[in-house]
């Protein structure tokens, strides 16, 4: 097995630097998806109790533990909210922002938007904003698809409607410029599967999850090998976890000694992904001009 300590840095990335002093760079992220990610998938399951407060898990129970062990740690994090969370626990919105963390936008009732016209896409993001405000006050200045499912139309979409960055992309170890039109530019801070609890711990009965729930001293001992690597390879390290899934108590303590072990890194920049996206925005990058795929005209006839 390769020593994670060694793991090769990352591929070079012309004028690609972090802040003074950091060598790398994480970020701890919470997506509120409580019942827009099922509702979203099955709208039946509005009439089945039992799933809507596995949900409500989130909400009423995990982010006042996930909120406390961020106050501990002194860190700051990013919470992407759906609209219609937002709508529906606004207290508990509220209580995310006013404890000094950042809100992004994460659709309204969890759409995927991969299979909306660009019409229906600026749709959702529009009223997405206008929940966040309502309940928040606030603009969010990054976007996460929800289902880590984009279109080729979201990038054109956040630029027109103000946002400076986007966490829905899996292509690179770094932060990178992605190129929006003739003149737009938008942030893009990659995520990975690797990195995310959905699957490591969601059981939902016809719903998600085959019933083999990890242990989250295995699932922790996971993302640590990441953070290690990346660390050396100077990357970002993007965590994503959802407060109805690692808000319950192992998997919230596990989370709590993840952190701890990454306030003990040397030169690891600990941020928000604002943050982190208003360092790069400035960084002197050559956007990447990424392209929908042409598919291979089929073979004629004979
Ligand atoms: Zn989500």
């Amino acid at each position: 097995m390769t020593d994670p300590a060694s793991a090769p840095a990352a591929p070079a990335s012309p004028g690609f630097s972090w802040p003074a002093g950091s060598r790398a760079a994480a970020c701890f992220t919470f997506d509120v998806d409580a019942e827009s990610a099922i509702l979203a998938a099955d709208p039946m399951a509005a009439g089945r109790r039992s799933v809507m407060s596995h949900q409500a898990y989130g909400p009423r129970t995990g982010v006042p533990r996930l909120l406390g062990i961020l106050d501990r740690a002194g860190i700051r994090a990013t919470f992407f909210v759906p609209g219609y969370t937002a709508e529906r626990w606004p207290a508990v919105v509220r209580s995310i922002r006013d404890a000094g963390h950042e809100i992004g936008h994460h659709g309204y009732l969890h759409e995927s938007v991969a299979a909306l016209s660009p019409e229906a896409e600026e749709a959702v993001l529009i009223r997405g904003l206008t929940a966040l405000d309502a309940v928040t006050g606030q603009r969010p200045s990054g976007w996460r698809a929800p289902m880590w499912e984009s279109s080729w139309s979201s990038a054109g979409l956040l630029v027109k409607h103000g946002f400076g960055y986007d966490s829905s992309l899996m292509d690179s170890d770094l932060p990178y410029l992605l190129t929006v039109g003739a003149a737009g530019r938008l942030v893009e801070l990659p995520i990975h599967w690797s990195l995310d609890d959905w699957e490591p711990y969601v059981y939902l009965p016809d719903l998600s999850g085959s019933g083999a729930i990890a242990s989250p001293a295995d699932v922790v001992a996971r993302w640590t090998l990441e953070l290690d690597a990346l660390v050396e390879a100077g990357g970002l390290f993007n965590l994503t976890n959802h407060p109805f899934v690692s808000g319950r108590p192992s998997r919230a303590a596990g989370l709590e000694s993840l952190i701890q072990h990454a306030r003990s890194i040397d030169g690891l920049w600990i941020a928000t992904c604002d943050e982190i996206a208003r360092w790069v925005a400035q960084l002197p990058l050559e956007p990447v001009d990424d392209r929908r795929p042409e598919l291979p005209a089929a073979d004629g006839p004979g």
